[in-house]
């Protein structure tokens, strides 16, 4: 799925939006506060899903395998200059990829000292890795344990149901290495391993999946929605079932009808934060400002890399961190888009009474071709909430 490149289009939305004018009517901007980088951009698995390697865009290909050490100390600089111009005492790094411990013990090191130089001692730097768990060994969790990073590990549940998609290149399953990485990193001191992150597949058993990753006795849990579009709707989408929702409210009274708190799901915590009448923490529910930035290995600035489900060069922004401040960004449309709460909805989500939850869905599944474009992304054709 491609957006129309034909000059004598109007530019779609966001494209087209004028930050110039929001300003002027009193919106400011909300800093980054999480920065994302790619330190590697290729993966020793091969999942069936995946929105780096299997879905519209293909910029991995161009991209260097492995974010340079100047490329690493300049975007360690850029965070530390926004930090720092906007009064931030913290920001929250996540190394990531394809699978971030692909780039080797040595350049995990200096990737974290560099970062450690620029920011500290007056902005503190929360490191987490995001990985598929198959490389832990002991050689990296002395390393997490010097460098204090926190780990999240992708697994999606049981034995067959993680193996389904979760696969080496010649279709064999990954669990049982996954399974060893997430207790090694509980058999150090039970700090290490920062959450599971699951990815919703309606073939498995949703109770079943949970008490699964309940036994990794993980402190937080994400589950994602497969990625989709109007054009590509994710595995088993109905427009007239809730299946999706349906799975999840199954894990939902699992969860919350437990008799103590077993771990933290981010997104249902979220939503009852919302309904409660506080703003979400994470800018995939609810309409708060999306602070996070991704940094590409080449050291290009990108919007959150989901949107790479979406399109060809949908996550991409003409900025790069050797010519660019973070600040630059900030004033991008994209950018701004994700910043204007209920200003980016599209008519029918504004006019809808759950708006201030749902936040008119995940950004990245909003889209549709360029010959049936709205005017905005978020059309909720037949919204089934
Ligand atoms: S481990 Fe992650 S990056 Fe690698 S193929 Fe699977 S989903 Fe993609
Ligand atoms: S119409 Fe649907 S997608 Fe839009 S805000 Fe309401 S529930 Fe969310």
């Amino acid at each position: 799925m491609a957006r129309s490149t034909d000059p004598e289009r109007r530019p779609e939305w966001p494209d087209g939006m004028d930050v110039d004018a929001l300003l002027g009517q009193g919106w400011r901007p909300t800093p980054f506060r999480e920065f994302i980088l790619k330190i590697h951009s290729r993966c020793n698995l091969a999942c069936d899903y995946c929105y780096m390697y299997e879905m519209a865009d293909q910029s991995w290909r161009s991209q260097p395998r492995r974010m340079a050490r100047p490329t690493v100390d300049r975007v360690a600089e850029r965070i530390a200059e926004h930090a720092r111009a906007h009064g931030r005492e913290r920001v929250d790094v996540v190394l990531h990829g394809g699978e971030p411990l692909l780039v080797g013990l040595d350049h995990l090191r200096h990737t974290v000292q560099s970062l450690r130089k620029a920011c500290e001692p007056d902005v503190h730097v929360a490191l987490r890795m995001q990985t598929n768990g198959v490389l832990i060994d002991s050689h990296f969790l002395d390393l997490f344990e010097e460098l204090g990073i926190r780990v999240g590990v992708s697994i999606d549940g049981a034995e067959a149901d993680h193996d389904r998609h979760r696969t080496r290149a010649n279709g064999r399953g990954t669990h049982a290495e996954v399974r060893a990485g997430i207790q090694r990193l509980n058999d150090r001191d039970g700090r290490l391993l920062a959450g599971l992150l699951t990815t919703i597949d309606l073939e498995s058993d949703p109770v079943t999946t949970f008490e699964h990753l309940l036994e990794y006795d993980p402190p937080g849990v994400d589950f994602l929605l497969p990625h989709g579009n109007w054009d590509e709707p994710p595995p088993g989408w109905s427009p007239t079932e809730p299946r999706y929702g349906a799975w999840l409210v199954s894990v939902f009274d699992r969860w919350y009808h437990s008799t103590e708190r077993e771990t933290n799901i981010r997104m249902f915590n979220e939503i009852i934060r919302l309904v409660l009448g506080s703003p979400s923490r994470t800018e995939s529910v609810g309409l708060s400002p999306a602070a996070l930035v991704v940094v590409e290995t080449d050291g290009s600035v990108e919007q959150v890399d989901s949107l790479k489900s979406a399109f060809e060069g949908a996550a991409s922004t003409p900025l790069h961190t050797f010519t660019h401040t973070f600040d630059d960004a900030l004033y991008l449309p994209a950018v701004a888009a994700r910043q204007i709460g209920a200003r980016a909805l599209s008519p029918t989500c504004a006019d809808c009474p759950l708006s201030r939850v749902c936040g008119g869905g995940l950004y990245p599944h909003r889209y549709r071709g360029a010959a049936a474009s709205s005017t905005r992304p978020c059309t909720a054709r037949t919204c089934s909430t």
